[in-house]
């Protein structure tokens, strides 16, 4: 198969883990047979430092051009990095926003999975997270609270301030789908998320969720108030497979099952649009305090490129090989500074990116 994968290395330790995600691609193409041709775009500080501005509509063409593109973390330090001098709309995370949009990109999935040997970083208690745990939080990203009609203003000498969440069936419609889809590569379960006992917008997400269930009857469909969901993350965590849920909701319940596995390094991440097409990236950002060292922890963003195999080309076994390949170097006892711990092997961010292509077989 044709690969064509645009690449955005970023800011900060984005050139040294896209390095490592690029290398574990290109092992995994010589050894099932694939063709890679990658584009490299600029964005974020990147693009400014070139261009002015941080993205260009060169950069938004190509990527439009491309399969699927992987992506470093944008930014810098906010306090001590010129780009921050800049007006809000130029600095780099302005880029990240854009490129949202223009890509159209309306399907967040964050994975959240503890592996057996980093089950130490997990906050929660042995008992509850025993053999570890692996779910998928999909959140709607282009519709509901954050992008509704909102104003602050003056009522009966008051200051009030007003925010609507709107949903439409077919924005529902298109992401239950998704959903299903995704679930159907996995454990087959979907739990959606949702405040149906009081919002409108709730109850609609309801209904055509179980509109859309009636076509994939062999995923179990449940559904969840939010408020419990945030309950049972903690409580027993590895009853999800997939989460549907809306924007806001997806925004704060990735955020508490990204911190029950314990470790920023590990977390991979998709958006996807109405076709293939996807943005594949690691969910921590460019981490400028430790950019440039050699120690960045590449898997976020090894695992990421996984994603881009099996949602973007439905090269599953491909993704399988990576994802057995991170398993095999964490059972083989290498870790990166961050995720390190008693009479474990301590490895750079380019020998951690070897060893995960050394494990890489058909
Ligand atoms: P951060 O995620 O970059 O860093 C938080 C902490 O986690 C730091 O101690 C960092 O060293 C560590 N860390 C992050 N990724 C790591 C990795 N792969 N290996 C080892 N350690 C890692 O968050 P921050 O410091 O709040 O943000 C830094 C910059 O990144 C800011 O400019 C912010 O706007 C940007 N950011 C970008 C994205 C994105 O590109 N999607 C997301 C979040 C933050």
């Amino acid at each position: 198969m044709n690969l064509k994968i645009g690449v955005i290395k970023g800011d900060g330790i984005g050139p040294e883990i896209v390095t490592e995600a690029m290398k574990v691609l290109d092992k995994v193409a010589e050894v099932y047979g694939h063709q890679i041709q990658y584009t490299q775009l600029l964005m974020g500080g990147a693009s400014i430092d070139v261009h002015g501005v941080p993205l260009t509509e060169e950069t938004i063409e190509k990527a439009k051009a491309s399969d699927a593109v992987l992506m470093g973390s944008i930014g810098g330090d906010a306090k001590t990095s010129p780009w921050y001098q800049l007006e809000p709309s130029k600095r780099p995370e302005a880029g990240l926003l854009k490129i949202r949009k223009e890509l159209r990109l309306f399907a967040n999935l964050r994975p959240a999975v503890l592996y057996e040997e980093l089950k130490e970083a997990c906050p929660l208690k042995e008992e509850i997270t025993q053999g570890g745990f692996d779910m998928m939080i999909m959140r709607e990203l282009t519709g509901g609270l954050y992008f509704g009609a909102r104003s602050t203003e003056e009522v009966d000498g008051l200051l009030t301030a007003r925010d609507t969440l709107t949903y439409n069936e077919a924005e529902i419609r298109r992401i239950a789908k998704r959903g299903f889809e995704i679930a159907k590569k996995r454990r087959k379960k979907v739990t959606s998320v949702d405040k149906a006992n009081v919002l409108d917008s709730s109850r609609l997400w309801r209904k055509i969720v179980e509109e859309v269930a009636k076509g994939y009857p062999e995923v179990t469909l449940e559904h969840m108030l939010v408020d419990n969901c945030a309950m049972q993350l903690v409580k027993d965590p590895r009853q999800f497979d997939v989460i549907l849920t809306e924007n806001m909701f997806g925004d704060i319940l990735s955020d508490e099952a990204s911190m029950v596995t314990g470790s920023i390094g590990m977390l991979a991440s998709a958006s996807l649009n109405e076709s293939k097409f996807g943005l594949y990236e690691p969910s921590g950002g460019s981490a400028p305090d430790i950019a440039g060292k050699g120690i960045a922890n590449p898997i976020a963003t090894i695992l990421s490129a996984a994603m881009m195999l099996r949602f973007s080309f439905d090269l599953d076994r491909e993704a399988d090989a990576v994802e057995a390949a991170v398993a095999k170097v964490l059972k083989a006892g290498y870790r990166t500074k961050d995720i390190l711990s008693d009479g474990k092997v301590q490895v750079g961010t380019g020998e951690m990116g070897d060893r995960i292509c050394s494990y890489i077989e058909k």
